[in-house]
């Protein structure tokens, strides 16, 4: 059979093609619930449950926070939902920080007790604030550790700063009980969603792929109201929700790339690894320093 040139290039392109459309993950982090305000919690609890209904994501859980019994009846009905748990230190103080790497290790394994009786624990940890230390010294005694107990890093692909978003919600929401929240929606999808394909494009251009994404939020006020309309943003701009075991079953999350200091997104650690996009690569990665602008100029 002779195909044409046309031909030929429809059958090359069509695998390629199906390959394109990105998908994206939900990790949730810290399970802060304390800093919902009171009155807020139980509806909070019930939108995050029911915006994930039709996906499985992971929370990794700072020990300290759900080591009560809030906290343990949240875990409970995330496993039962079928989603993941993960570890995410005792305290939430990062590398470097006022800790030691002896400390910050007996937090993990702390954590790991506090976890492990739930259905839904699995053996992936998240550095705070995405630090793995900044020293190669620290970032392999970090990595031979998890490795020695059984874990893995839980990897983030597309860091935003959706803490921050929350916080000034929260704040504005303190001072002003009828605050009108919905106002917070679209500034809020706009950062995700440009988060998304900065992190999307340097997958592509240091991985040559786009590879499942784990999106890094958290368990906040702001998500119980938005968590919805990010997900259906993702879809209507044509990208997939994969469940999160799923995405960390992708080989990129084996990668420990060779950066000191150590953390960040991964996919801008190994862009950073290359050498070759040092244009393209702030530091941190993602922080309020960035979107404070945005929102003073929003006026929210
Ligand atoms: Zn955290």
């Amino acid at each position: 059979m002779v195909i044409t040139r046309r031909q030929a290039l429809i059958l090359c392109a069509a695998p390629a093609f199906a390959q394109v459309r990105p998908r994206v993950a939900i990790t949730m982090d810290d399970v802060r619930w304390q800093q919902i305000p009171e009155i807020r919690r139980a509806e909070a609890e019930m939108r995050l449950l029911e915006s994930l209904s039709t996906t499985r994501a992971f929370l990794f859980a700072i020990g300290k926070t759900v080591d009560n019994e809030d906290g343990r009846r949240i875990l409970t009905s995330w496993s039962s939902a079928g989603h993941r748990i993960g570890n995410h230190t005792y305290d939430h103080v990062p590398l470097p920080g006022k800790t030691t790497p002896e400390e910050f290790e007996a937090g993990i394994l702390r954590t790991d007790q506090v976890l492990r009786g739930y259905s839904g624990f699995r053996k992936w940890f998240r550095f705070p604030a995405l630090k793995e230390g900044t020293t190669r010294v620290v970032r392999d005694r970090l990595r031979e550790f998890l490795a020695r107990h059984g874990y893995r890093n839980g990897a983030v692909t597309i860091d935003a700063s959706d803490w921050y978003y929350d916080r000034r919600l929260l704040d504005r929401l303190e001072k002003n009980h009828t605050y009108d929240l919905t106002r917070y929606r679209q500034p809020y999808l706009d950062h995700i969603w440009d988060r998304a394909r900065y992190y999307d494009q340097l997958s592509r251009d240091v991985l040559g792929r786009s590879v499942p994404h784990t999106l890094l939020i958290h368990y906040n006020l702001l998500n119980s109201l938005f968590l919805g309309d990010v997900l259906g943003m993702f879809r209507s701009k044509g990208w997939g929700i994969v469940e999160a075991e799923e995405a960390f079953s992708d080989t990129v999350f084996t990668r420990q790339p060779d950066t000191a200091p150590a953390g960040e997104s991964l996919i801008w650690a190994l862009a950073k690894e290359t050498g070759r996009f040092e244009g393209r690569l702030r530091y941190p990665g993602e922080d309020d320093v960035y979107e404070k602008p945005v929102l003073d100029r929003l006026r929210l």
